[in-house]
């Protein structure tokens, strides 16, 4: 079983042990409720750190006060037994408490990445990402923190937050890991009745289809237009965005021209509301 930490100060006294022993240290960052895409980011870690942190932290401050945060999936023992399976050595888990004292007053805010998407459809979202994200790792001080690809937005904010604030933390992105019909694996599929479930699992076939008719005219706009209304038609509610998206600064790419772009989906089923992304070319 790998050692639990609840408070900073453990945590920092493992880090210290491990640097003094000449350890590379990697942290992967989780809300628990652990599926195979998290423990990627283990083995991802594992590639170049001898030890690897994994944080469980359900973080209130990114979720909107009609979110799911007091349904959303806790499963401590069955999280360790996962990351023992993985190797993972340490453990943090804090408290609210530990992360937000009474007198918590600051923030850490990414301008313009934050703007579109889920940044749009989930007000202080992103905000509430990077204040816990940017604690995580100063509490860690780890050589590398790996992030899924999964989350491709929270992805380019952390790296541009990370790229400003001269933390010398290596971010690395770990890619997408999806079940056998191609559904990104997602604490939040814990919702899908199995009817949902087979209905979702067509989410990732839209995109790729898009995604390729993308590459092969080069005019994204009236092709996310129709993969919006297939995935209506598959039963999804709602789609709060189809865009393709500039890789790196998120520009809405009108034109792919070359470019290297990706194709961002949110949407609504159920109890669930699912994000995918591919890459266009
Ligand atoms: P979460 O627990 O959902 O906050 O996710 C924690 C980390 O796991 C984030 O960096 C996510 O991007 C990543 N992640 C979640 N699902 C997947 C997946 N299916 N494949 C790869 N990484 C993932």
């Amino acid at each position: 079983m790998p050692d639990v930490v609840r408070d900073i100060a453990a945590l920092r006294e493992v880090v210290r042990d491990w640097r003094r022993d000449g350890h590379r240290i990697g942290l992967v960052p989780t809300m628990g409720a652990l599926h195979e895409g998290h423990l990627s980011l283990l083995s991802h870690a594992f590639v170049s750190c001898s030890k690897v942190i994994t944080t469980i932290f359900v973080n209130p401050t990114q979720f909107g006060a009609h979110e799911d945060l007091d349904a959303y999936p806790r499963d401590e023992a069955r999280d360790l037994d996962m990351i023992a399976e993985a190797g993972g050595q340490l453990v943090f888990i804090p408290s609210v408490e530990t992360m937000y004292p009474t007198e918590f007053s600051t923030r850490v805010e990414v301008d313009g990445l934050t703007d579109v998407m889920d940044g749009a459809a989930r007000p202080g979202h992103f905000n509430g990402v990077t204040q816990i994200v940017s604690k995580l790792l100063n509490q860690a001080q780890a050589d590398v923190a790996v992030f899924g690809e999964k989350d491709w937005q929270q992805l380019a904010i952390i790296r541009r937050m990370v790229s400003d604030l001269d933390v010398p933390t290596d971010i690395q992105g770990a890619p997408t890991v999806r079940d056998a019909f191609g559904l990104a694996l997602s604490s939040r599929n814990a919702y899908l009745s199995p009817d949902e479930l087979s209905i979702a699992r067509r989410l990732n076939v839209v995109l790729k289809k898009a995604a390729y008719d993308i590459a092969a005219s080069d005019y994204p706009t009236d092709i996310c237009k129709t993969a919006t209304d297939d995935i209506l038609t598959l039963g999804f509610q709602s789609v709060d965005y189809l865009e393709c998206r500039d890789a790196v600064n998120l520009s809405l790419v009108d034109k792919l021209h070359k470019r290297s772009a990706r194709l961002f989906v949110a949407a609504k089923i159920g109890r669930a509301r699912l994000i995918d992304n591919v890459a266009v070319n």
